[in-house]
């Protein structure tokens, strides 16, 4: 399973040739490229030549929310809490979290790692959760 990459460990230009590829060995296309005023580390392609800080490159990336809560309201879908719950207690609108769900579904390998490990969400839960956006016309959760 492909790890959950973090900021500033691929280009996040998805017009970029090495879009998306991990830094490794064979691949250093990414350098540090000093700070930002509030001392968030700044990164540059060397193979688009565009410059971005660490919170760039998640797959949440412009997002308002932070990705933590994102992520933890994603775990709490996991768990079988409904939408129009999570909507009421975190304050998010229905609509904004279906999105995160649908965006989500789209990096599930991504994510499934650091859902179950710092959220310890359960594979099934998981499975569960993909399959409810697949058919999203369900309203609630299994
Ligand atoms: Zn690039």
């Amino acid at each position: 399973m492909e790890k959950f990459a973090k900021p500033g460990e691929f280009c996040p230009n998805e017009a970029c040739p090495d879009y998306g590829k991990l830094q490794n060995g064979q691949q250093q296309n990414l350098e540090k490229f000093g700070k930002t005023r509030k001392g968030v580390q700044r990164y540059r392609c060397q193979t688009c030549r565009k410059t971005f800080t660490e919170t760039f490159g998640t797959i949440f990336y412009g997002k308002r929310t932070p990705e933590h809560e994102i992520l933890e309201t994603l775990a709490l879908l996991a768990e079988g809490n409904r939408i129009s719950t999570l909507s009421r207690v975190k304050g998010h609108k229905e609509d904004t979290i279906l999105r995160w769900l649908r965006e989500a579904a789209h990096h599930a390998e991504q994510l499934e790692e650091v859902l179950m490990a710092e959220f310890r969400v359960k594979r099934g839960q998981l499975d569960a959760l993909w399959a409810y956006v697949r058919n999203k016309g369900e309203k609630k959760l299994p």
